[in-house]
């Protein structure tokens, strides 16, 4: 009997999942939620119809890894970029860029790596550390710092850009 009410819901929930995304573009401000159960395929089309985009808001990097994951992430292997085209984070104009939930898992560094490599313009980053336990180390300000030392040394491709954690 729950069946034909959850499918409501999800039909809902995508439906208000694009329609953000598409009032985002329009402004200085993108933002979006990253889902355990949605690729990243529309991020480049975004990020690429922004053309007054400031500030880049995203609330979590951990999305599901599809074969349509395009540039603005580094799920796929680098194919195309080594025919060289030019990655839509090159070409954005982002001077802020905030992150919600940062875990700092291997995964969510390399995401880092790609945005501070690539995105020019970058005044100001600020990332929101959860910083967890694990099991073998105990201790969360050693695991913050671990997390917060490893952003810190990523290079960068604006030399203007300010690190903030909170
Ligand atoms: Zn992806």
């Amino acid at each position: 009997m729950l069946k034909p009410f959850t499918y409501l819901l999800s039909l809902l929930r995508c439906f208000t999942y694009t329609v953000n995304q598409c009032l985002s573009s329009t402004s200085s401000l993108l933002s979006f939620e990253s889902d355990k159960e949605r690729g990243w395929q529309v991020v480049p089309l975004l990020l690429n119809n922004s053309p007054n985009l400031e500030t880049l808001l995203i609330k979590g990097l951990v999305h599901r890894v599809t074969d349509r994951c395009g540039d603005a992430c580094v799920c796929i292997a680098r194919k195309k970029m080594e025919e060289e085209e030019v990655c839509c984070l090159s070409t954005c104009q982002v001077k802020v860029l905030k992150i919600l939930g940062y875990g700092g898992t291997s995964r969510e560094l390399n995401q880092m790596k790609h945005f501070f490599g690539n995105l020019k313009y970058l005044e100001t980053v600020k990332v929101g550390v959860q910083a967890e336990n694990r099991r073998e180390d105990n201790n969360v300000n050693k695991n913050y710092q671990r997390i917060t030392n490893a952003l810190t040394k990523l290079p960068r491709a604006s030399s203007n850009c300010q690190i903030h954690f909170f």
